[in-house]
């Protein structure tokens, strides 16, 4: 028990040097203001799972004495609040393991927060890649706490009396996204495969695919039930980050509507500006609100690439 205690309280100091070093380069990046503040909260779902938001991807998490596990690490100062409430809900243990469902930052540069705290980070292989290197965009500055294990279809381990399982449904909003399940509470994480009722991020230099992620929704759907309760990486304003396989549906149904609206301006031969510049919402979607270049943008580029 005392090699505990030294474990957690050596795991505390490190964690507040690592964390004034990375809040001064924040604020230095933010132009010298404070960041904008931030309330964070844990909500239970069922079974000792539950969410916690605060700024970025939505953090999955199980916490008992037995058993801690965490689905995304958001930013560093974030997923420090994160940590210390974990801690609250679990007598202080360490995290079991941390999994990453995708390599966007808002989702893994809270991992280092978590180095003193878990010996295990896990990502889907091509994930693991692209946090050290994105794709299109410039690399991670500072350091941060990498995957230490990988795989391609699934993975899975026991924390507590819950089963966690990972799976790769194929390209999505990324080309490497995993859903995870806890199996016993029936909680699902989806990371950013949805966007509850608000445009979605495609990465496409990181190997986005819409086509692809209408038949990911689809399998994922088919996989689980009618009591799965599902967490969203991110929801539009007033819309909230959990939900059932509906919601799924509703996401699903705003890719293959966002496709044919771009797929039908350029059968109208009109030209790419002038399609990206639609501000309308897309029909039947208003909780959306208008659409947008990046969006309509990522739809025609795909299209057109065949
Ligand atoms: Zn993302």
């Amino acid at each position: 028990m005392s090699s505990r205690r030294e474990f957690l309280s050596r795991s505390a100091l490190a964690l507040s040097a690592a964390l004034l070093g990375r809040s001064v380069r924040l604020e230095a990046l933010q132009g010298g203001g404070p960041s904008a503040p931030v309330t964070p909260v844990f909500t239970p779902i069922r079974r000792n799972v539950g969410f916690f938001t605060g700024r970025g991807g939505t953090i999955g998490y199980l916490a008992t004495n037995e058993g801690v596990a965490v689905v995304d690490s958001q930013f560093p100062d974030t997923a420090a609040l994160c940590l210390e409430g974990l801690r609250e809900r679990s007598g202080g243990r360490h995290v079991d393991v941390l999994i990453n469902t995708h390599h966007h930052g808002d989702h893994t540069g809270g991992n280092i927060a978590f180095r003193e705290a878990t010996r295990r980070v896990v990502a889907h292989v091509t994930a693991a890649a692209h946090m050290k290197a994105p794709p299109g965009r410039p690399a991670p500055e500072g350091e941060n706490y990498y995957p230490t294990e990988f795989f391609m279809d699934r993975w899975a381990t026991a924390v507590a009396d819950e089963v966690i399982r990972a799976a790769h449904y194929g390209r999505a909003h990324t080309s490497g996204d995993i859903v995870v399940l806890f199996e016993r509470a029936n909680v699902v994480h989806m990371g950013d495969l949805v966007f509850n009722r608000r445009h979605p991020v495609v990465d496409r230099p990181a190997g986005a695919s819409l086509a692809g992620w209408i038949e990911v929704l689809e399998r994922v759907t088919a996989t689980y039930d009618a009591d799965t309760v599902y967490i969203f990486g991110h929801a539009g304003e007033k819309h909230p980050v959990t939900g059932s396989r509906d919601d799924l549906g509703v996401m699903r149904d705003y890719l293959t509507a966002l496709l044919e609206h771009v797929r039908a301006a350029q059968k109208a031969g009109r030209s790419r500006e002038e399609a990206l510049a639609v501000t309308s919402p897309l029909a039947g979607f208003p909780d959306h609100g208008p659409l947008n270049p990046t969006i309509l943008g990522a739809a025609w580029d795909e299209l057109a690439a065949g």
